[in-house]
């Protein structure tokens, strides 16, 4: 019973170490990918702000070529005004001129309306690209320290999940079953220290006499009330 006691706790503590390395493998994956999330979003919006620069710089060039026209159409006007004779004519005309004229200051407004967009955009641009710069090299840092990790990972975990089907062999069947019972049930707890005459598992306090007969363990024992298996600390004492 000795022998299987000190298997279970070897085994526990196998647990214990496998528990963390997967908690641990776990949180490094989950940051790379949140950085890769925030990444990819960053470069989407750096896409998405260079897409409006040009729709800008494409809105501009129409409007300037609309306003060389307009313009010209004013020159026009002005010439053949030179040339009419009549009232009526030169009425028409002139309101022709107006009309263009009016036409080039809303174009003009609408210029610089779009440059002015611009300018707002490619600040804004600039900035996202500065944080985008920021976030690959830290991605890439975090990229080049985690490999390495993780690949060290996966082959601990394979030598602890070994030493744990070694310990598991070690153990009499009907133990074997209780322990990853209580394993899937209790949280990952199976074999836990009684101590100051409380289950450490489930802090709950042990009959007197039960506890006591810890010290005397002949056999496997487990706690009345959460039914882990229990082991004393000789030197913690009673
Ligand atoms: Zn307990």
């Amino acid at each position: 019973m000795r022998q299987q006691m000190e298997n279970l706790k070897k085994l526990q503590h196998i647990e214990d170490e496998i528990l963390d390395l997967k908690t641990t493998r776990d949180r490094l994956q989950k940051e790379g990918k949140e950085l890769a999330s925030e990444l990819e979003a960053l470069q989407g919006e750096v896409e998405r702000l260079q897409s409006s620069l040009q729709e800008s710089e494409k809105a501009i060039r129409e409007f300037r070529s609309a306003l060389a026209e307009g313009q010209e159409r004013v020159v026009k006007s002005e010439k053949r005004l030179l040339e009419i004779r009549t009232t009526k004519e030169q009425l028409a005309v002139t309101r022709e001129k107006e009309t263009a004229k009016q036409g080039n200051r809303e174009l003009q407004d609408r210029i610089k309306e779009a440059e002015g967009e611009i300018g707002r955009v490619t600040k804004e641009k600039e900035e996202r690209e500065t944080t985008l710069a920021e976030l690959l090299e830290k991605s890439a840092q975090h990229q080049a320290e985690v490999a390495p990790r993780l690949e060290s990972f996966d082959q601990t975990l394979n030598e602890k999940l070994e030493i744990r089907r070694s310990l598991l062999a070690g153990l009499s069947p009907a133990v074997k079953r209780r322990y990853q019972t209580l394993i899937e049930q209790r949280g990952g707890m199976a074999v836990v220290e009684a101590r100051n005459g409380a289950c450490l598992g489930c802090n709950m306090r042990l009959p007197p006499q039960f506890f006591n007969s810890l010290y005397r363990c002949q056999e496997l024992q487990t706690c009345p009330h959460c039914n882990r298996f229990l082991f004393i600390v000789e030197e913690n004492g009673r």
